[in-house]
C-alpha cells in the first residue's frame, strides 16, 4: 500500500515536473542550499539556458550503462541527484525515463525518512495500534478477562516485526541498489559536497573513498529538511536524560519492553513533546498500544489545522485515555537516580509530569 502511495506521489511530481522541464533546462542548486541541509529538490533560479529542450522522455529504454565509480576518479553525468529520500528517487528516477545517465548520490541507506522513520513506520504502528485497540475493546465488551501482559507483549513483537518487513520490502523492492540499477541509475554511497555549480565530490568514510562527479546540465538537491534549532538549546537537562525521537522511536519503544521483562506493558509511562502531527500520531499508537500517553504541546494540537480540528482530536484523545495538556512549554527535564523515572517540569504550570520515557520530533 505504501508503495502505491508513493508511486501515486511519484506520478504526480511528474507531470508537474514535466510542465516545468519543457520550459527550463538545467536545474543546477546552489552549494549555500546544501549547507543549510533545508531545500528539498529546489532549483537553482541563475542558469536558465536550453541544454534540456531536445529531451525526450522514453519509458522503456534501459539503455544507460552504468558507470563503476572508482575512488579518487571524475565521471561525468547528464543529472546527478543528490539524497535518496522521497524526493530524490522520485527526481532520479523521472529524469532516467529521458534516457540520460543519472546518478543518486546517497549518504545513508537509500528511502529517506518516509522508508525507515516517516511514513512507512509510522502508519504501521497506527494501523497495528487501532487493531490491538479493538482486539482489547472487543475482549472488554465481550467479557473476557483483560488481556494479560504476556499476550500484550508477543503482539508487540508481531507489530515490530510487521514495520521492520514493511520498510525492508519497499527498500528491496523500490529503493535498493538493484532496482535502481534495473533502472539504469548509478548510485554512489557518500556524502556530496559541492565544489562548484555543476561538480561535487563525493566522500564515503565507511571504505574511505572519495571521487568527483561532474553533472552536464545540473545537480538536484534532495537532501530533506533539519530543524535549524537544536531542541538541546530550549529544554534545559535534556542532554542528560535519554529521550527518543521520530528518527529512532520504532526501535527504542519496542526495545524499552523487551528490556524490561517485570514492568507491565500497560503500566509504562510515556510523554511525548510537540503536538504536531508526528506527536500526534505516535501518542495515539502507543496509548492504544496499552502504555500510558502524555501529550504536551506549546500550542494547541495541530496548529496548522483548523482550530475545530484540534478541539475535535484533542477530545477523541482524552476519550481514548491520553492526558493532552495544551499551550504549556516545556522547561526542563531530569531523571532521579533512584527509580530513573523522568520528570518533565512545564513553564507556566507548578505540576510536574513523570514518566519512564520521553520523546519527541528531534
Ligand atoms: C514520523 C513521520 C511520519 C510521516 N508521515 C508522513 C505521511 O504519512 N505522509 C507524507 O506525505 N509524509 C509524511 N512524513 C514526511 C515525509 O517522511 C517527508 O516529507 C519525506 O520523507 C521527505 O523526503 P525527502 O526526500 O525530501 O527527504 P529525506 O527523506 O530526508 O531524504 C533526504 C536524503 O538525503 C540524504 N542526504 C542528506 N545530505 C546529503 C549529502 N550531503 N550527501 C548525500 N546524501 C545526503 C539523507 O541521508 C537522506 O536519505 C512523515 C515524516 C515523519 C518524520
Amino acid at each position: 500500500m505504501f508503495a502505491m502511495i508513493r508511486r501515486g506521489l511519484v506520478y504526480i511530481c511528474v507531470a508537474c515536473w514535466l510542465s516545468v522541464i519543457c520550459r527550463i533546462d538545467a536545474f543546477v542548486i546552489s552549494p549555500t542550499s546544501l549547507s543549510t541541509n533545508c531545500v528539498t529538490s529546489s532549483l537553482h533560479p541563475s542558469t536558465k539556458t536550453s541544454h534540456m529542450k531536445g529531451w525526450k522522455i522514453n519509458r522503456r529504454s534501459k539503455k544507460n550503462k552504468p558507470v563503476s565509480l572508482k575512488a579518487s576518479t571524475s565521471t561525468t553525468y547528464d543529472l546527478i541527484v543528490i539524497g535518496g529520500g522521497s524526493a530524490g528517487l522520485t527526481a532520479a528516477k523521472f529524469a532516467a525515463t529521458f534516457d540520460k545517465s543519472v546518478c543518486l548520490v546517497e549518504a545513508n541507506k537509500v528511502g529517506g525518512d518516509c522508508t525507515w522513520s516517516g511514513c512507512v513506520p509510522s502508519k504501521t504502528l497506527l494501523s497495528a495500534a487501532k487493531r490491538a485497540y479493538t482486539w482489547q475493546q472487543m475482549n472488554d465488551s465481550y467479557g473476557n478477562s483483560k488481556i494479560d501482559d504476556t499476550a500484550l507483549r508477543r503482539m508487540l513483537q508481531d507489530v515490530k516485526k510487521d514495520i521492520d518487513e514493511k520498510r525492508n520490502r519497499i527498500y528491496e523492492e523500490d529503493d535498493s541498489p538493484k532496482v535502481l540499477q534495473s533502472l539504469g541509475i548509478d548510485l554512489a554511497q557518500g556524502k556530496a559536497t559541492f565544489r562548484d555549480e555543476k561538480t561535487i565530490d563525493v566522500s564515503n568514510d565507511l571504505n574511505d573513498t572519495s571521487f568527483q562527479l561532474n553533472a552536464k546540465y545540473g545537480i538536484v538537491i534532495a537532501t530533506g529538511a533539519a530543524s535549524p534549532r537544536d531542541p538541546k538549546l530550549d529544554i534545559k537537562g535534556l542532554e542528560t536524560v535519554p529521550y527518543w525521537t521520530y528518527e529512532n522511536v520504532w526501535n527504542e519503544f519496542f526495545l524499552s519492553i523487551d528490556q524490561n521483562p517485570t514492568q507491565q506493558v500497560t503500566s509504562k509511562r510515556i510523554v511525548i513533546v510537540g503536538g504536531g502531527p508526528i506527536g500526534c500520531e505516535l501518542s495515539q499508537a502507543i496509548s492504544k498500544l496499552g502504555c500510558s500517553v502524555t501529550l504536551i504541546s506549546s500550542n494547541r494540537l495541530l496548529p496548522t489545522e483548523e482550530v475545530e480540528a484540534s478541539t475535535e482530536l484533542q477530545e477523541v484523545f482524552e476519550k481514548e485515555g491520553i492526558q493532552v495538556i495544551c499551550n504549556q512549554r516545556v522547561e526542563s527535564v531530569s531523571k532521579s537516580d533512584d527509580d530513573g523515572l523522568i520528570s518533565v517540569a512545564l513553564t507556566d504550570s507548578e505540576d510536574t509530569i513523570v514518566g519512564d520515557h520521553i520523546s519527541g520530533h528531534r
